[in-house]
């Protein structure tokens, strides 16, 4: 039997990480392991763990390396023999993936690398309903009536987040974390960028590569 598929995807904040993601997912049943939505899971349910991590998740710092070896390990370790998987949001830091690599073997880490300005634009065209969180850009998909939800006609707002000033200065942070970690990969030859504007672009060359693994 072939070994199962096991993937790692990196990608900085505003890459469409989580659409390219889910669709890997759907397309070759991969588990899905999400370190912020397992920690979120954990803060959910108020675990030990959850307890422990709820202030780092609250103020946006990262959760300690040795916290989230532990329990990314954990996760995969609980994983059926033959289940493929693909880690999402872990490794974050070189520290973490050099731990995972004393623990784990996996096939590919694929990298999304889409231009920092093109991540800008996009966010910055976004416009947030807060009260239900409903998503608008203007670019493709605006609201029937400027600036108002489409559906209790109240005032759209953009997030602080989505300033192209905290936007850079995000992904500024990301790449400064990050690189270390893509060198790493890259020199154990088991990085593969993928480069494009758009998630439906970079999905086919995604799709095309990971038919010829899988
Ligand atoms: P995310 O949903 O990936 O944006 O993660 C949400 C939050 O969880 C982050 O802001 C961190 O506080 C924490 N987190 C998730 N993954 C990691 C990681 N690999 N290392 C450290 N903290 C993490």
């Amino acid at each position: 039997m072939a070994a199962p598929l096991r993937l790692l995807i990196l990608g900085p904040p505003g890459s469409g990480k989580g659409t390219i993601c889910k669709k890997i997912v759907d397309t070759y049943l991969l588990a899905h392991l999400s370190s912020g939505d397992i920690l979120r899971g954990h803060i959910i349910r108020e675990t030990e763990l959850g307890k422990e991590v709820k202030s780092y998740l609250d103020n946006g710092l990262l959760v300690p390396d040795k916290t989230m070896v532990n329990l990314m390990t954990t996760e995969i370790k609980s994983m059926a023999q033959n289940q493929g998987w693909i880690l999402d949001g872990f490794p974050r830091t070189l520290s973490q993936g050099k731990e995972l690599a004393r623990h784990e073997t996996f096939r590919v880490a694929l990298y999304l690398d889409v231009p920092f300005r093109t991540i800008i634009d996009r966010v910055k065209d976004r416009l947030v309903h807060l009260p239900s969180g409903r998503v608008y850009n203007l670019e493709y998909n605006k609201p029937k009536v400027p600036g108002r939800d489409d559906i209790t006609g109240e005032l759209l707002t953009q997030r602080p987040d989505d300033r192209p000033d905290t936007v850079l200065r995000r992904l500024e942070s990301y790449k400064e974390m990050t690189e270390p970690l893509l060198t790493f990969y890259k020199k154990k030859e088991q990085l593969k960028t993928f480069t494009g504007e758009t998630s439906d672009a970079i999905w086919i060359d995604v799709k095309k590569y990971l038919d010829l693994l899988s």
